[in-house]
């Protein structure tokens, strides 16, 4: 693709108007949205606004005149939108650590009778982490299959719920939701969906296919800033059955009657646990407020676009460098990210970051290159490749300085 024609793209894309809603610095490709998402300009005044005149000015009487009380419910609603939900299925806060724990617990007390919990080793380590303290703390059984793609085959009558992530953090590939849960249900067992890298880039259609439980990230594609608050989906079937785990005053029925014992306030609000971090919200609402006006199919149909032009323009520019393809070929089975092996991954991605181009590396030797279709161009994704290049004729990753390892990768 030579470059005029990537610019013609880029000025026929009907996403085009979104760039403009983003903050980002001269002169840098970030290719990483799908780690840390982009700035929304109007996160800037509304956090700062929050500081000024509701924290600055109106205290505490700010929960109920600057509507801090209902703000995570808000989003909610734009969340929902973006995963194929109702509003009230979705609860925002905390991360997406603390809210598998809850959604463990709210599956022991769907499924009192299955024991056993069922997961990938390729899963995100949070998620398997999480499960392995559960299961330690509760008694309960976990069983790990080597890849989500053997997990359909491994459920059991005795498998109380099935894990897994909808698209894969290192390769990008989109697992079969439909048949796991199929064969989840066919045996009464529940589905839990971590939408990390799926959320606000690809349609998710959660209440459609009849997932039970979903999990999601608010500082990826969602751009809600760093460390915001991730989001729970429970499908309104199960929520008066579900206990969650962390039986928090925010999730009580009454929280100002400061009751003496605990009652689960109705529906979807229990699983809120303590008080919400209105500062991270503030920025999360802005970041939602842009997902949930893209309209999804040409979110995603930018993203076969942009990745599939990089695909090929690594074949055709970067071939005997030693790439190799680690994502799916064919972009219907991949997300918004392309991942490249290569044995000097590391130093690679260093070089690319001290050139201006923002991809990460994921052990070992995965350099991810993520394209949010909101901001990223296709004239981004042929200086990316034609940047990488030069790095690899010079050779320029023998550099030490480009070998010394960082905390955050
Ligand atoms: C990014 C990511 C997480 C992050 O979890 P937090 O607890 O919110 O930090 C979890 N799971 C997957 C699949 C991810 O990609």
């Amino acid at each position: 693709m030579p470059a005029l024609a990537a610019e013609a793209l880029d000025q026929s894309n009907p996403l085009a108007p979104f760039r403009e809603r983003f903050d980002l610095p001269d002169g840098v490709i970030y290719l990483d949205g799908n780690s840390l998402g982009a700035l929304p300009k109007a996160a800037k005044g509304a956090v700062l606004g929050a500081i000024e005149e509701e924290w600055g000015r109106e205290l505490i009487k700010s929960w109920n005149t600057a509507g801090w009380i209902d703000l995570a419910a808000d989003i909610a609603r734009d969340i929902a939108a973006v995963i194929g939900a109702e509003a009230d299925e979705v609860s925002v806060g905390d991360s997406i650590s603390v809210n598998l724990f809850k959604l463990l617990g709210a599956a022991r007390s769907l499924r009192p009778g299955g024991a056993t919990i069922l997961a990938d080793r390729r899963n995100f380590p949070t998620d398997r982490y999480v499960a392995q303290g559960f299961a330690r703390l509760t008694g309960a059984n976990l069983q790990l299959v080597d890849a989500p793609e053997d997990l359909a085959a491994a459920i059991t009558n005795d498998t109380a719920l099935v894990m897994a992530s909808h698209v894969d953090y290192r390769s990008g590939r989109i697992l079969d939701v439909d048949a796991l849960t199929e064969a989840a249900h066919s045996r009464d067992a529940l589905v839990l969906v971590d939408l990390a890298h799926s959320a606000g880039v690809l349609p998710v259609d959660l209440a459609r296919r009849g997932i039970d439980m979903a999990v999601g990230c608010g500082y990826k594609y969602l751009n809600g800033g760093p460390g915001a608050p991730a989001f729970l989906f429970l499908a309104r079937r199960h929520h008066e059955a579900a206990q969650n785990p962390i039986a928090g005053w925010f999730g009580h029925a009454e929280p100002f009657a400061f009751a003496d014992s605990y009652a689960p306030a109705p529906g979807i609000r229990r699983f809120q646990a303590g008080t919400p971090p209105i500062l991270s919200l503030k920025a999360l609402k802005e970041g939602t407020r842009i997902a949930a006006e893209a309209p999804l199919d040409q979110v995603r149909a930018k993203a076969k676009s942009l990745t599939t032009n990089f695909q090929a323009l690594v074949e055709d520019q970067l071939a005997g460098h030693g790439f190799t393809l680690a994502s799916p070929r064919d972009a219907d089975q991949r997300g918004a990210q392309i991942a490249l092996a290569h044995e000097h991954g590391y130093a690679i991605t260093q070089a690319l970051i001290a050139h201006d181009v923002i991809p990460d590396f994921r052990q070992p030797d995965i350099i991810r290159f993520g394209f949010a279709p909101l901001y990223v161009r296709h004239a981004d994704v042929h200086e990316a490749v034609h940047r990488l290049r030069r790095i690899m004729e010079q050779r320029l990753y023998d550099d030490p300085r480009y070998r010394a390892w960082a905390a955050v990768t």
